[in-house]
């Protein structure tokens, strides 16, 4: 599966802890990151991680260009609810995206426990199916 991971600065430490925590679950899937978040992830922890743009940058719409496309599965985004950021509309339409499509989306620890406990039991095994019919659909055009 595709899992974007997003960490706003004050909550850096909590994703690089929590993705340490989990290490062996991420690393049997595709991760990929806005350029800061997935930079500190990777020197942490060793694991391969495609990177975006920092999310200021316009990292945050590639990944809902992604999601957009149906090409992400899971987003792990650790908001910082007390600090103003300069691309909160980029932060909101991300968090839309995720509704208009049904992507699971933890934004805090308390979620993201619960997402990689259902990740590792494979709860999310239904994005697979969508991905199989979107390419058959695709096939049939
Ligand atoms: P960053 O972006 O990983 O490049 O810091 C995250 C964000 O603020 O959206």
């Amino acid at each position: 599966m595709k899992i974007s991971l997003i960490a706003h600065d004050r909550k850096k430490n909590d994703l690089i802890q929590f993705v340490t925590a989990y290490k062996q679950i991420f690393a049997q899937h595709e991760l990929y990151a806005t350029g800061t978040t997935g930079l500190k992830i990777m020197e942490a922890t060793g694991l391969n991680i495609h990177r975006f743009q920092s999310g200021p940058l316009g990292g945050d719409q590639e990944i809902g260009a992604l999601i957009a496309k149906n090409e992400m599965d899971v987003i792990f985004f650790f908001r910082d609810p007390l600090t103003a950021q300069p691309h909160e509309p980029d932060v909101t339409a991300l968090v839309r995206l995720c509704d208009v499509y049904a992507i699971p989306l933890a934004t805090n620890m308390g979620t993201a426990e619960i997402l990689v406990q259902g990740i590792r039991r494979g709860d999310m095994h239904w994005r697979e199916i969508i991905h199989e019919q979107t390419k058959k659909d695709e096939e049939n055009l």
